[in-house]
C-alpha cells in the first residue's frame, strides 16, 4: 500500500514547528510532524519580547488558536497553564564588567542599562521554560489534527514534479513520508541543510562566537537597587564584557537557564570546550556572578556550541522552505531568535493558505535572509562595542528605538507604519541605520561621541520611548507620557494613546501632555 501524500509535512517539533503545523490545520491542510527526540526535552532559546509576543497573539486570533493566547502575557498565563513553566521578563538588564576585577559601586549608573519592556507584572514578556512550552505546543497539535511522529531518524529528502519525499526510519522499521510540501523546523544546520546539501554563507562583518550553556537551580537573585524602572531579576539579564556576554534568565519552577556567548579568542582564553570548568572560569572572572551561583546546581549538562551564527546560502525551494530559526541564526543577544521565527511562520502561513507557493517563497527567502543581515548587522556592532560601555548602549537604543516604536504601532493597529524587523527597510530608518551600522563594523577605531550623536539623530523620529535622554541615566521605565510624546510619530492622536493606554495602564493616572 503506499504512503499518503500530505499538503505539509513538517520537520521538527520545536515551538515554531508545532505552531506552524496546527495553523497549518487551521488552514484546512492535512500536515504531519516529525520529530527525531521526544517531549519533553530540554531546548535553548527561552527569553521572548513584546514583539515576539505581539506576533504570536496574532497569529492565534487570525488562525483562531484562542488556547495558545494565555502564553503572550505573564499574567493570563499564570491563571490558565500554571503547571507550564516560565518566568517573568518585566525588561532587558545589562550590566558591563572588566573581566577580573572587584566588584564596584556603580552609584552614578554608567555600568548598567535597564530597559523596561512592561509597565506592570500583568501584561509582562515571559522566559518560556521551552521543555513544558513545547510539549504544551506539540499536544495542541495533535489535538488540532496533526499526525505526529517522534524519535524518527531522517536521512534524506528527494523532489519531484508533484511532491517531496523524506526516508529514514522509526521503531527501526523503514519509514517515508510524501507531502507536497516542507517546512523545515530543526535549526540551524538542519535537516534539510544536511539533507539536500545547502550551503552556508558567511554573515558579513559578524565574528565567529561560540556558546556554553546549561540550567542550573539554587542561584540567588541579585540585589534589587530603590526605585529601578523594574526588578532586576524579573528581567532577561546580561553581563557584558570585552569579547562577550553571559545571559541569566530565571523560572518560577526554581530552574535558571545562564550561559555565555563569546568571541572564537574569548572562548579560547577561557577554554570554553572544557564545559563546566570553563564556566568556573567566568563565574572567577565576573565577582557579582561567582556570588550569585555560589550555591548553584547544575540541572544538566553544559552544552557548548563552536560556532553559534549561521545562514544558510539558499532558505527555500519549490517544495520546501527553511523557518527563519532554520535559515539563520546571529545570537541569543537581544533575543532577536523568537521574533524573526515567529515573522517567518506569519509569512509562511500566509504563503500556505494560497494554492500557488512560487512567487511568494521567493519574497519570504529575501524577507528572511535581509531580516537575519539586519540583526547580524546590529549585533555585530555590539560585540564591537563591548569593551567600550557608554557606545554599545548607544547603538542598542537603535534596536530599542526601532522595536518600541514597531510594537507600538502593532499596539495601536499601525503596523504598516512598522513593516519589517528593525525597520530595516522602512525608508528613513533603515538606509540611515544600515549606513551607520556598517560604518562602526569596518572602523578601525570609533568615536563614541560623533557615533552617540548620529545614533540620537537617527532615533529621534521613532523615539517613542524617552530613549538617550541624559536626564534618565540608563534607566528607561515605560512612562505613558513619552507615547503622548511621541504620537505623532506614530500618526496617533492623544486619544488614541489614551485608549490603548487604559486597557495596558488600567488605574494607573495618564493624561495628554
Ligand atoms: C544559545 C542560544 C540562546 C538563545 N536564546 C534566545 C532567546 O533568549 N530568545 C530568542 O528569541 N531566541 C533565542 N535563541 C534562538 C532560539 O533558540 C530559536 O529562535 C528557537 O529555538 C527556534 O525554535 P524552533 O522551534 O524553530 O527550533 P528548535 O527549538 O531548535 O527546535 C528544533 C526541533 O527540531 C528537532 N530536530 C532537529 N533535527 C531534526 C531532524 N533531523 N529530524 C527531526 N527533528 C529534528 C529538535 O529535536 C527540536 O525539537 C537562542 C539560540 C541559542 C543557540
Amino acid at each position: 500500500m503506499s504512503e499518503p501524500v500530505y499538503d505539509i509535512a513538517v520537520v521538527g517539533s520545536g515551538f515554531a514547528g508545532s505552531l506552524l503545523a496546527m495553523i497549518a490545520r487551521r488552514l484546512g491542510r492535512s500536515v504531519i510532524l516529525l520529530e527525531k527526540g521526544k517531549h519533553p526535552r530540554f531546548a535553548i532559546g527561552e527569553s521572548s519580547t513584546p514583539l515576539s509576543n505581539l506576533l504570536l497573539e496574532d497569529l492565534t486570533t487570525r488562525y483562531d488558536l484562542p488556547r495558545l493566547k494565555p502564553l503572550t502575557k505573564w499574567g493570563r498565563w499564570q491563571r490558565a497553564y500554571p503547571e507550564v513553566g516560565c518566568g517573568l521578563k518585566r525588561g532587558f538588564t545589562f550590566y558591563h564588567h572588566e573581566l577580573g576585577e572587584a566588584e564596584t559601586n556603580d552609584s552614578d549608573r554608567t555600568r548598567q542599562l535597564l530597559v523596561a519592556a512592561s509597565p506592570h507584572d500583568e501584561i509582562a514578556d515571559t522566559h518560556w521554560y521551552r521543555a513544558d512550552f513545547d510539549h504544551f505546543l506539540v499536544l495542541e497539535a495533535q489535538a488540532a489534527g496533526v499526525c505526529y511522529l517522534d524519535e524518527v531518524g531522517l536521512h534524506a529528502a528527494s523532489e519531484s514534479e508533484e511532491e517531496i519525499r523524506i526516508d529514514g526510519t522509526r521503531n527501526s522499521a523503514k519509514l517515508t513520508v510524501r507531502a507536497k510540501f516542507v517546512v523545515d523546523a530543526t535549526g540551524p544546520r538542519g535537516f534539510l541543510h544536511r539533507a539536500l546539501s545547502l550551503r552556508g554563507r558567511p554573515l558579513p562583518g559578524f565574528p565567529h562566537t561560540q556558546a556554553l550553556f546549561s540550567h542550573f537551580s539554587g542561584v540567588r537573585r541579585l540585589d534589587e537597587p530603590q526605585a529601578q524602572p523594574f526588578p532586576v531579576n524579573a528581567a532577561a539579564v546580561h553581563h557584558v564584557f570585552d569579547g562577550g556576554w553571559v545571559w541569566v534568565l530565571q523560572f518560577n519552577n526554581g530552574i535558571t537557564s545562564a550561559g555565555t556567548a563569546v568571541t572564537d579568542r574569548m572562548a579560547e582564553r577561557l577554554k570554553l570546550a572544557d564545559g563546566a570548568p570553563a564556566w568556573d572560569r567566568v563565574l572567577e572572572l565576573i565577582p557579582v556572578l561567582k556570588k550569585q551561583f555560589a550555591a548553584a546546581r547544575l540541572e544538566r549538562p553544559f552544552i557548548h556550541v563552536p560556532r553559534l551564527s549561521f545562514r544558510s546560502g539558499c532558505i527555500a525551494g519549490k517544495r520546501w522552505a527553511l523557518l527563519p530559526s532554520a535559515a539563520g541564526f546571529v545570537d541569543p543577544l537581544l533575543s532577536t531568535g523568537f521574533p524573526l521565527t515567529l515573522l517567518g511562520i506569519s509569512r509562511l502561513a500566509e504563503i500556505i493558505g494560497t494554492d500557488s507557493f512560487g512567487a511568494g517563497l521567493s519574497a519570504y527567502s529575501a524577507q528572511t535572509d535581509s531580516d537575519l543581515l539586519a540583526a547580524a548587522r546590529l549585533i555585530g556592532a555590539l560585540y564591537k562595542s563591548m569593551a567600550n560601555f557608554p557606545l554599545f548602549v548607544s547603538i542598542s537604543l537603535l534596536y530599542f528605538a526601532a522595536v518600541s516604536f514597531a510594537e507600538m504601532a502593532r499596539r495601536l493597529g499601525k503596523s504598516r507604519l512598522a513593516g519589517s524587523f528593525l525597520l530595516h527597510d522602512h525608508p528613513l530608518f533603515g538606509p540611515q541605520c544600515k549606513a551607520l551600522l556598517d560604518s562602526i563594523l569596518r572602523a578601525e577605531s570609533l568615536d563614541s561621541q560623533d557615533l552617540t550623536e548620529r545614533i540620537l539623530r537617527i532615533i529621534e523620529p521613532f523615539n517613542v520611548a524617552g530613549l538617550g535622554d541624559p536626564a534618565r541615566r540608563n534607566w528607561y521605565p515605560v512612562e505613558a507620557e513619552d507615547l503622548y510624546r511621541g504620537a505623532s510619530k506614530l500618526e496617533a492622536t492623544p486619544d488614541e494613546i489614551s485608549a490603548y493606554l487604559a486597557t495596558a495602564m488600567p488605574g494607573s493616572y495618564f493624561q495628554a501632555v
